[in-house]
């Protein structure tokens, strides 16, 4: 299975386009922020996608939706395409697409659906099997594992520590983390929706996941060497920081 990541960055960085991975294998992109959406084009995967997983209903993971459905319509896309995310999906990506473009997500000219997810939910598409587990980020937030032929990927979304992503990522063959600050800014900020270098490591630890991959890092963390050093505190397995645009094999 491969990794492509789109973009690893946190809302507002500017040498970083928002988190946002692609995973071939189920043709699935996930998570769709507003620095993201360019370069879905830019990479060529557009027309590889058929479902769309969204983390959270957070800008930076959401809106970039409103402009990717009206470039396919002017591109004249025919394909379904389904969009998988909490409660309240639908009615989300209509409203963020009624502000910005108004009258148009019931003529995009394909089959757009919905499907909401919860923790109990597992769902098979393209002979891959996706799981969830609830997330401590905000009320819509889930973490996702994707399954086929014995290997799996896993993605913890925004979060803080959570022990039910560390159930999720039990054994996986890569844990895609948020990777938000240091310990000492996240206890000197009260930053409890959002999770430490030390964090991830210790959910990477407790997950027995094969491997780490960090990125939302705050745009402010400094240099990688010190963040790999907080994570190393927890964490021994393999572990990178992976830059937009790369992709990783598992
Ligand atoms: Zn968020
Ligand atoms: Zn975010």
């Amino acid at each position: 299975m491969k990794i492509n990541f789109v973009g690893v960055g946190e809302a507002f960085d500017e040498n970083h386009a928002n988190t946002c991975l692609f995973i071939e294998d189920a043709s699935l992109l996930i998570d769709c922020g507003y620095s993201a959406i360019q370069r879905i084009w830019k990479k060529d995967i557009h027309n590889k996608i058929n479902t769309i997983f969204i983390s959270h209903f957070h800008a930076d993971h959401t809106f970039g939706l409103p402009a990717l459905l009206l470039r396919y319509r002017e591109e004249k896309r025919e394909t379904p395409l389904t969009i998988i995310s909490a409660k309240g999906i639908e009615k989300y990506v209509r409203n963020i697409t009624e502000l910005a473009y108004p009258n148009s997500i019931d003529k995009l000219g394909f089959k757009l659906t919905f499907k909401e997810i919860d923790s109990d939910t597992s769902l098979n598409i393209e002979s891959t099997t996706l799981s969830f587990a609830k997330a401590e980020h905000i009320d819509s937030s889930f973490a996702i594992r994707i399954e086929k032929d014995s290997k799996s990927i896993t993605y913890s979304g925004d979060t803080g520590y959570c022990a039910k992503i560390v159930e999720l990522a039990k054994d996986t063959g890569i844990l895609v983390h948020e990777a938000y600050t240091s310990q000492k800014d996240k206890e000197a900020k009260e930053l409890k929706k959002h999770s430490s270098f030390l964090s991830c490591g210790l959910c990477a630890a407790n997950s027995a996941c094969k491997s780490l991959a960090l990125v939302h890092i705050s745009r402010d963390s400094g240099n990688p060497r010190a963040i790999k050093e907080e994570v190393r505190l927890a964490y021994k397995g393999t572990l990178t920081i992976p830059d937009d645009s790369e992709i990783i094999e598992i």
